[in-house]
C-alpha cells in the first residue's frame, strides 16, 4: 500500500475488521508498513524508528498484553501521523498522561484508541453498562487494551452521563467529559479531601468499588452540594489515580438543563 496517512477507521475498513477479536495489531501495523517486535526494553515502553516507507516498532515484552497492544498501536499512531524519518521513544507516563494537550503523544494515543476501541464496536459492547471500573475492566478484556484508554471510551461512548478525571497528589492532570455533561460542570483543579480519590492518593486502605459522594467534592458549581454522584477511583501508577464520576442519579444534570432553559426565556 502507499505510504500516506490513513485514519484508523479507514485501515479497519480496508482490512474488513468488524469484531474486537479481529483487531490484530501486528497484522494491521504490517499492512501500514511497520513491523512490531517484542523485546526487553529499559526506561521506555515502546519505540519506533521509521525511514521512508518502513518502520520498526519495538514494544516492551514484559508489559501485560493490553498494554503491549496499546503501545504498538500508539507507535503506529506516530507512524501514521508523523511519517517520513521519525524516531520516538515513549515511556509509561505518556500513556497515562498525554490525553489532553495537543501534541504528537496525544495524537498517537488518540490514534491507538480509535484503532483498538473503534467507536461503533465499542458503543455496542458498552451499551447500558454501568460507568464503573468493573465495567471498564470487562471491556478492556474484550478489546484487549489498557484500562485508561477503555475508561476514556466508556465516558465518551457509554450509555450514561459521566466524567473521567486523572489526578496526582498536587492536582488534576486531565479530564474527559461525556457528551451529556454540560460545560458548567468543571472539576476542581485540586483533589478535594471529600473525595475517594484523595484517600487513594494518600494511601488509605479502602474498600474497592464505587461510592456515592457529594458532587461539590468534585465540582465548583454553586448548587453542587445538593447532589450526589457515584465515584469510582483506582490507582493506575505510583503517581496517578483515575476517577470515574457517574451521574447515576441524573437530577443535577436535569436541573442544570432547566436553569439553561430559564436563562433563555
Ligand atoms: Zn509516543
Amino acid at each position: 500500500m502507499s505510504s500516506s496517512y490513513r485514519a484508523p477507521h479507514t485501515v479497519l475498513e480496508e482490512l474488513g475488521i468488524r469484531e474486537p477479536e479481529d483487531i490484530k495489531i501486528e497484522a494491521i501495523a504490517e499492512y501500514c508498513g511497520a513491523t512490531i517486535l517484542y523485546e526487553a526494553l529499559e526506561g521506555t515502553e515502546a519505540r519506533i524508528l521509521g525511514y521512508g516507507d518502513r518502520a520498526i516498532i519495538t514494544v516492551n515484552v514484559a508489559a501485560p498484553l493490553g498494554r503491549r497492544r496499546f503501545s504498538g498501536a500508539h507507535e503506529l499512531g506516530h507512524w501514521m501521523c508523523d511519517r517520513g524519518k521519525i524516531a520516538f521513544a515513549c515511556t509509561d507516563r505518556v500513556f497515562t498522561r498525554e490525553w489532553s494537550d495537543d501534541n504528537p503523544e496525544r495524537r498517537a494515543n488518540q490514534y491507538a484508541a480509535e484503532l483498538l476501541l473503534p467507536q461503533r464496536m465499542f458503543s455496542a459492547h458498552a451499551k447500558n453498562r454501568e460507568i464503573t471500573f468493573a465495567a471498564a475492566r470487562d471491556l478492556a478484556e474484550v478489546f484487549k487494551t489498557s484500562l485508561t484508554a477503555t475508561a476514556i471510551r466508556l465516558v465518551e461512548f457509554g450509555s450514561f452521563p459521566a466524567v473521567l478525571v486523572c489526578s496526582d497528589r498536587d492536582r488534576r492532570r486531565w479530564f474527559k467529559r461525556g457528551p451529556d455533561v454540560p460545560d458548567v460542570l468543571w472539576p476542581h483543579d485540586r483533589v478535594s479531601p471529600r473525595t475517594v480519590a484523595y484517600d487513594v492518593l494518600h494511601g488509605k486502605a479502602l474498600p474497592s468499588g464505587p461510592v456515592d459522594v457529594c458532587a461539590d467534592g468534585w465540582f465548583g458549581h454553586h448548587e453542587a452540594h445538593r447532589y450526589a454522584i457515584r465515584e469510582d477511583s483506582v490507582r493506575i501508577t505510583d503517581d496517578y489515580v483515575l476517577t470515574l464520576l457517574w451521574w447515576k442519579d441524573e437530577r443535577q444534570l436535569l436541573d442544570l438543563e432547566d436553569d439553561d432553559n430559564d436563562d433563555e426565556q
